[in-house]
């Protein structure tokens, strides 16, 4: 007997957390962050307590009560007994926050599954965040001692502390006890996206994750629908019900390069930063219109690690691409000092490749050929905008979807305000495309898909896919759907 249950991702755009079970066997599809939840509770100012291990997450729901999926360092600091392990693998459908954002928390002999550049934006992930709930690779073991030199106790730390975690790609089908679970690559906003379809004695089941038609990938989206063709049941993302259709991704580079070309001064653009399709746009237009696109370090590095899984995606050292690196520290970047070293203390050790490399370029350049350069500059780069003075010649194309919440309004008005404090004359409105699928597009994934039964999640309409005339299952967080 097989049965669901949705931990996450119910009546809500993300956060997806869902359980299959068959006897025995148990699977998770995503363990993703709520991120609705997370900052009804937390913002920038007010963190969950890591001297808490798990105890806040668990307080406010934020992850199921589950036992022997969770890490056992957390767990006993805790004061929880330990537990032995109860769940056979973890697939994901992509490396998006809300889908692999509580995973930090699983224990490190919990097989994750995934495909290889979902697996290699988790590593770039680990190795780029400055703080968080990254251990996405490898879990460093916490609130532990050892017995040091002087014979006192010291804090497990650093390289010591690493435990890498199980991780395996989907490049063939596993099979977890009487279920065969296969990857079924998909299109979304990020690279390496999947569905996965799952048989089991009770019947099959597709997962769709996140997808759309629009991009540069939709046709990989089109296989899956016809892989998926005929399954029992169908557990599908709805983020934009309500929503009739989108601009392609060769629509928007077209008007991206139209306006590239009607300004003379410096491009901004604010794009979302793991989004290589559109990084992909911004590069095409830039360099039909003859410009450089000048990305960030963490991009650079994105593009390297997914590189090693995926040839087709461009290189940190394409010709058109440039890397600035911004004044970082104590800003010694452009003080031609004797010792080099100075200025490798300003950034960390994965940055000073970048730093180094022939395609770098600081804001000395910038702003002094700003005709040369789309630049890639979001919220927290707006400071840097000081040491690159866009003026009014100079143009800021908004690629990020519309603002949804206030703290979202908020900080839109402030890179306004820095926008109108150097008077950048070219605004256009918004030209962006989003990652998931419109209505009349999940509408004909359903029909041409034709299951027996429809688990809507990841969205906030779930009551509109009664309307496709199917037996349609609401699911309702932590109760179980029996297959
Ligand atoms: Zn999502
Ligand atoms: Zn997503």
């Amino acid at each position: 007997m097989v049965s669901i249950t949705a931990y996450g991702g119910v009546n809500e755009v993300g956060g997806n957390q869902i359980l299959v079970q068959d006897g025995k066997n148990r699977i998770f599809l995503d363990f993703g962050m709520s991120f609705g939840k997370f900052f009804t509770y937390f913002d920038a100012f007010l963190a969950p307590r890591k001297l808490n291990g798990m105890g806040d997450y668990f307080e406010l729901g934020l992850i199921p009560p589950i036992a022997g999926i969770y890490r056992n360092d957390y767990l006993k600091h805790m004061g929880r007994p330990q537990e032995p392990l109860s769940c056979d693998g973890l697939f994901i459908s992509h490396a998006h926050g809300d889908h692999i954002g509580m995973l930090h928390f699983l224990r490190e002999d919990l097989t994750i599954h995934g495909t290889p550049e979902t697996l290699k934006i988790m590593e770039s992930l680990e190795e780029t965040s400055v703080a968080g709930l990254t251990e996405y690779v490898n879990l460093k073991r916490t609130f532990e001692f050892y017995q040091n030199k002087k014979g006192g106790l010291s804090r497990l730390e650093g390289e010591k502390a690493k435990v890498p975690r199980k991780i395996e790609a989907v490049d063939k089908p596993v099979e977890i006890g009487q279920m065969k679970i296969r990857a079924s690559p998909v299109n979304h906003s990020i690279p390496g996206a999947t569905a996965y379809i799952i048989e089991t004695p009770s019947g099959t089941l597709a997962y769709s994750g996140d997808l759309r038609f629009h991009g540069y990938g939709g046709h990989l989206t089109e296989k899956f629908v016809k892989e998926a063709a005929g399954v029992d049941t169908l557990i599908i993302e709805g983020t934009r019900m309500e929503h009739s259709s989108s601009m392609t991704e060769e629509e928007l580079t077209a008007k991206v390069k139209t306006e590239i070309e009607a300004t003379k001064g410096i491009v901004l653009a604010n794009w979302p930063i793991r989004d290589v399709e559109r990084l992909i746009s911004f590069l095409k237009a830039a360099k039909s219109a003859g410009r450089y696109l000048a990305i960030n370090p963490k991009q650079a590095n994105l593009l390297e690690k997914l590189g090693e899984a995926n040839s087709k995606i461009p290189k940190p050292t394409d010709p058109a691409i440039k890397i600035f690196v911004t004044r970082k520290s104590w800003g010694l970047i452009d003080r031609k000092l004797p010792d080099l070293n100075l200025v490798n203390e300003d950034y960390k050790e994965w940055e000073r490749k970048y730093l180094h490399a022939s395609n770098m370029v600081d804001y000395n350049e910038l702003r002094d050929n700003p005709s040369a350069y789309v630049v890639r500059a979001d919220f927290f780069d707006m400071t840097e905008l000081t040491d690159i003075r866009p003026n009014e010649t100079s143009c800021y194309i908004r690629s990020v979807c519309e603002p949804f919440d206030e703290k979202m309004e908020f900080n839109e008005a402030i890179v306004n305000s820095w926008l109108d404090h150097f008077h950048v004359g070219r605004r256009p409105p918004t030209i962006h495309c989003s990652g998931h699928a419109p209505g009349q597009d999940i509408k004909r994934i359903v029909e041409e898909i034709n299951p027996k039964t429809i688990i809507p999640v990841h969205t906030e309409k779930a009551a509109k896919f009664n309307e496709f005339g199917k037996k349609c299952i609401l699911p309702v967080v932590g109760s179980i759907i029996q297959l």
